[in-house]
């Protein structure tokens, strides 16, 4: 399962989302450091994080460019996609930025604008 907060895309067979082993600390510490930074998780630090495979952010965090083989995947030549290196996961949607409530997100908007 994908271990970016607030997402729970699990990795399928029948699915073609992409899912990517956030990086080993041993080996790439600052990299790791950031996507544990960006996937906004608590569960990890770098001091905890151990590499394990099963541990992966999946595609819907990354910016298109960052696929190596897109193209190729979504063809059939490829089976499996990767990730370019040195890529950092960049898209986040975490539940507590979403302002479902129209009427009291407008109330507090209204209030900071005034200045
Ligand atoms: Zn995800």
């Amino acid at each position: 399962m994908c271990q970016a907060y607030g997402c729970s895309n699990r990795v399928s067979k029948r699915s073609q989302l992409g899912f990517f082993s956030i990086p080993d600390p041993r080996k790439e510490p600052q990299r790791c450091r950031i996507w544990l930074k960006k996937i906004g998780t608590d569960k990890f630090n770098l001091k905890t994080y151990t590499y394990s495979k099963n541990r992966v952010v999946c595609e819907e965090h990354f910016e298109p460019d960052c696929i190596e083989n897109a193209l190729a995947t979504e063809l059939g030549f490829a089976k499996r996609k990767q990730l370019k290196p040195g890529s950092i996961p960049t898209i986040f949607t975490f539940p507590k930025n979403q302002k479902r409530d129209p009427a009291v997100s407008g109330e507090v908007k209204k209030h900071r604008e005034d200045r």
